[in-house]
């Protein structure tokens, strides 16, 4: 699947010399969007190949690649397990958008406390879950594994080799990894992680065949899933003079950062830029429920 690249105006984009594109992976399905959409894909060939009956995968309350596990199951005849995080979910998950649209999709749920997610990948765990559940494909919390980062490979085209940077958000580092393998070695790769941690370098080693990137780690708000009025208004500003919708989690935080950045000079003029929207976008309508609950301002839809 190709997606197409759309080049945004910005007078501060004017003033710096610097021009922006940006991939619309969030055009691919407003379900399975983005990088969730090029995660699956090899996945889902595999369990079809393994003559897998059901997928099993991982992820909190707000979690994209649940949304997304869920439909693609349901699109490709597998069931789906989805082990989440949070007990508390248990009686009230109804209340939260993502949990009820991959429930829709015929999700089952086995919500677990946080200290047991954090052990969800011992022996002990996963004896627990094959017996509960029996034979399942698993795809780690976020989908990143090595047929993950291959389906990201084909985020890139031939003709976005003529980028100087290409840039994209991080939340395990898979999309990142796949970016890193399909780019030129003359252009360089910043990924702005979502989140905090030292951890991320090492996981995107393991899958990146390259060292033209860079973690760009000023912007991650405080934590996964954390945003302020700040981010907010700044996903809605741009939405407004771009008509390009933004979420606070994930791609927010990147084009915050990156306008950021050229703002204060970090690229040369002249540099033309890629940066991947990559989707999210079912996210929001939760994540405005949190917002109202912070009485912090709502994101535009
Ligand atoms: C999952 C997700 C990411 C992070 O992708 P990784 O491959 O885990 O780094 C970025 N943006 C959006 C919208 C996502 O849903």
């Amino acid at each position: 699947m190709k997606v197409s690249n759309e080049e945004i105006l910005l007078p501060l984009l004017e003033t710096k010399g610097v021009t922006l594109s940006i991939k619309r992976e969030d055009t691919i399905h407003p379900l399975i969007s983005g990088n969730k959409y090029r995660k699956l894909k090899y996945n889902l060939t595999r369990a079809t190949a393994q003559e897998q009956t059901g997928l099993l995968t991982f992820g909190g309350a707000y979690s994209n690649h649940i949304a997304a596990t869920a439909y693609a199951g349901k699109l490709h005849g597998f069931e789906t397990v989805g082990v989440i995080r949070g007990e508390e979910l248990k009686n009230k998950w109804s209340q939260n958008p993502t949990l009820r649209l991959a429930k829709e999709h015929g999700m089952q749920f086995y919500f677990v406390s946080r200290e047991a997610y954090r052990n969800r990948n011992t022996l002990a765990f996963k004896t627990r879950l094959k017996k509960q559940y029996g034979d399942f494909y698993v795809l780690p919390e976020g989908g990143t594994n090595t047929l993950a980062v291959k389906g990201c490979e084909e985020i890139l085209n031939d003709q976005d080799g003529g980028f100087d940077v290409i840039c994209c958000s991080v939340g395990t580092g898979g999309t990142l990894a796949g970016l890193v393998n399909a780019s030129r070695s003359h252009q360089r790769v910043l990924g702005f992680p979502a989140l905090k941690g030292d951890f991320l370098l090492n996981d995107i080693r393991k899958f990146a065949q390259k060292d033209n990137w860079q973690l760009i780690s000023d912007y991650h708000f405080g934590g996964y899933a954390k945003v302020n009025a700040e981010l907010v208004h700044f996903s809605n500003d741009f939405k407004e003079k771009t008509t390009i919708q933004l979420e606070p989690i994930y791609t927010g935080k990147l084009f915050y950062g990156l306008l950021d950045l050229i703002s204060k000079d970090f690229f040369d003029r002249g540099t033309s830029i890629l940066a991947i929207h990559t989707g999210g976008l079912q996210g929001i309508k939760g994540m405005n429920q949190l917002l109202k609950k912070k009485n912090l301002p709502l994101l535009n839809i």
